[in-house]
């Protein structure tokens, strides 16, 4: 198959996610086609998306008539009205779009759109929460679920750690964690050996598993 990293993306709905969505996608060099039936919020992107228009995604042939059967990618990012959520991206199912996203607001809605063939629902409210309570809570400084219970987290060293090898400090059996990479002060961030020594002041990142790496950030 091939790369279809650059291909045209057709994002559906430009509240504020499909439109930080959109313009990330644009400053990226990727195409897009941004609808929204607003017509306010569609001039006030004139100038910024390329291919933008006012429509009801809901409407079965105005989708036809912007072309949306040709693309192989789009996201559905309207969140709030349900209906037209449930209705817009069973249209992109039905257009055979075989690269479809779709944003939820609950579990619900994701199961909904998951059962009428959306092949991505991202739920970008409740990961958020989940990702802020993190940094919020503890000394992790940035989180990211790579995959279902997994995780890499940017965090500070334990103390016990500081000062010795990373291949001496049995931190894969203790804690189930590997540290990835460091990054010393006023330095950028290099990949970790065995023979890394955390020091203070340094910034890590570590992966492993959710639970395990949790635990791992929260040694003093
Ligand atoms: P956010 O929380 O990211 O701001 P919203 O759900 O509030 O998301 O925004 C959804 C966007 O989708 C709004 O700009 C709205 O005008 C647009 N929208 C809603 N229904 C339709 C529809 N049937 N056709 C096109 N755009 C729609």
């Amino acid at each position: 198959m091939a790369d279809m990293r650059n291909d045209p993306v057709a994002v559906i709905g430009l509240g504020r996610f499909g439109t930080a969505l959109a313009l990330e996608l644009v400053r990226r060099g990727t195409e897009v086609l941004a609808i929204d039936h607003r017509p306010k919020v569609v001039q006030s992107l004139a100038g910024q998306i390329t291919h933008i228009a006012t429509a009801d995604a809901t409407d079965p042939e105005a989708l036809r008539q912007l072309g949306l059967p040709d693309f192989y990618r789009a996201v559905c990012a309207i969140g709030s009205d349900l209906e037209a959520s449930i209705l817009a991206s069973s249209l992109l199912v039905e257009l055979e779009i075989e690269d479809i996203w779709a944003k939820a607001v609950s579990r619900q809605h994701g199961r909904i759109l998951s059962r009428i063939g959306v092949q991505h629902v991202v739920f970008p409210e409740h990961d958020m929460g989940e990702r802020v309570a993190h940094l919020v809570s503890g000394r992790m400084l940035d989180y990211l679920e790579v995959d279902e219970n997994f995780v890499l987290v940017k965090t500070l060293p334990p103390k016990e750690y500081v000062g010795t090898p990373l291949g001496e400090s049995s931190l894969r059996r203790k804690y189930g964690v590997t540290v990835v990479a460091v990054k010393r002060p006023g330095e950028e961030f290099t990949y970790a050996t065995a023979e890394t020594e955390l020091g203070y002041g340094d910034v890590i990142i570590v992966s492993g598993r959710t639970d395990q790496v949790e635990r791992f950030a929260e040694l003093p």
